[in-house]
């Protein structure tokens, strides 16, 4: 019988009574047999998930804070005692607590402290749906530079096998040396999309608590379109450029295996969501822009020097100062004389962009190096593009005619988005621009 595979965030995890409405949603579909949780996530603004409280936590036992440590577990302790209460179960979880609150303070690292959270909501899911709780450190390997090792895929699809149906915890597996080593934030997405591919799902549903993917971020443009369907690529890029429904690595596990993705909402899922699908067809001529998406905290560092186009090696040479420091950048207009980098402010913390740029100066004796620290990027992202003539020309009219000053232009050779990099403060007016010229 053919798979689904269903990942829960943390919202859809939140109290026990939403986890019964999961376990109604998984139930509701025979094909629905693996089910990925991440952990509890916020019951209401001002809420705090409890990944947040275990990795704080981990920081006040490692300072030897151990009052604010007991209060902070005790929250902890008391969210899942009540989950415990309201789904009507004795699963001894108060145990599983204590052993857990025993190796934090015995010195566990950072990554087992925040893996407890989908690890505790994990087992009370498989109760609650009286199926097998499989741990992700059955299968899910990382490699000695910290990636993904292709031996997950394997080891999951031995190991599922033996399970018709199961939940397993997301946003964990274990590292080289068989310690527990987490995803990046949001991860729990990719462990998702690591079991769909496992057990060769024909979809991966990821569920959450909004109805789809829109065409930009309703917190910065009233009520934006909720898209039906966009390809993977345009998907990586508009997750990549901040726009948050899904962790933007969640694309490459069922990418490979061609799954498509469904994002469905716990709340309303008689919503038809947004199917994330290898390829779209039929481009809508009349809109060419799928979706638009923009980031903050960019540095660009401007670079002049006259005649730079004739001297072999040098963006080699510039490009070695960034390798040396460990800096990756995002982009990298150039001209003749000129050539830019756009780096995220993050590389750049405790005074190394002002080494970067005295670095930069002594290694390829730039005439003038141009700092801009406060940049956004804002990407409008669409396969449509490609067939539509003028679709760049609109982008810089709506800009034009909003006030706003470009400061950056990169286009991808697959003309798959447009980039601009604008003031900080002109992101979110540069995204309602954009939006209300093409939809
Ligand atoms: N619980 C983790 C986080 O808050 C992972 C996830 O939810 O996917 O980042």
């Amino acid at each position: 019988m053919s798979i689904k595979v269903c990942k829960f965030g943390g919202t859809s995890m939140a109290d026990g009574n939403i986890m019964k409405r999961v376990a109604q949603i998984v139930t509701a579909d025979e094909k629905r047999r693996y089910v990925v949780v991440s952990a509890p996530g916020k019951r209401f603004g001002g809420d705090i998930k409890v990944t947040d409280l275990l990795y704080q936590c981990y920081k006040q036992a490692q300072a030897g804070e151990l009052s604010a440590f007991d209060e902070t577990f005790s929250k902890i302790r008391n969210r899942f005692l009540y989950i415990e209460k309201e789904i009507d179960k004795n699963l001894g979880l108060d145990g599983l607590l204590n052993d857990i609150k025993e190796k934090i303070l015995a010195g566990e690292s950072e990554d087992y402290c925040a893996s407890r959270g989908e690890y505790l909501a994990a087992n009370i899911m498989a109760s609650v749906l009286d199926i097998p709780f499989v741990d992700a450190t059955e299968f899910i390997r990382f490699n000695q530079d910290g990636l993904l090792d292709e031996s997950t895929y394997e080891l999951g699809a031995s190991l599922l096998k033996k399970y018709p149906r199961a939940v397993i915890p997301g946003f964990y597996g274990l590292d080289a040396n068989g310690k527990i080593k987490t995803f990046s934030r949001g991860g729990g997405d990719i462990s998702g999309a690591i079991v769909a591919n496992a057990v060769a799902a024909e979809l991966y549903e990821n569920w959450t608590d909004v109805s789809g993917f829109f065409a930009c971020d309703p917190r910065i443009v009233q009520n934006p379109k909720c898209i039906s369907s966009l390809s993977y690529q345009e998907l990586r890029e508009l997750s990549y450029m901040g726009a948050n429904v899904l962790h933007s690595e969640a694309i490459f596990p069922v990418r490979v295996a061609g799954i498509p993705i469904r994002i469905c909402n716990t709340f309303r899922p008689e919503d038809a969501g947004t199917f994330i699908v290898p390829k779209v067809t039929g481009v809508d001529l009349d809109t060419p822009v799928t979706g638009i998406a923009g980031k903050k905290d960019f540095t660009v560092i401007s670079i002049e020097k006259s005649m730079m186009n004739a001297e072999i090696g040098f963006t080699m040479r510039l490009l070695s100062v960034l390798d040396r420091y460990g800096v990756s950048f995002e982009h990298l207009p150039s001209g003749i004389d000129t050539i830019s980098l756009v780096i995220d402010n993050e590389y750049l913390q405790n005074g190394l962009l002002e080494k970067l740029v005295q670095e930069i100066k002594e290694t390829v004796h730039p005439d003038i190096v141009h700092i801009h620290e406060d940049i956004a990027l804002v990407a409008t992202v669409g396969h449509g593009m490609k067939q539509n003539v003028g679709t760049s020309a609109r982008l810089f009219k709506a800009l034009s005619e909003a006030g706003i000053n470009v400061q950056m232009i990169d286009q991808g050779s697959s003309e798959l988005n447009i980039i601009v990099g604008v003031d900080g403060k002109d992101c979110e007016n540069c995204i309602n621009a954009i939006y209300h010229e093409f939809f």
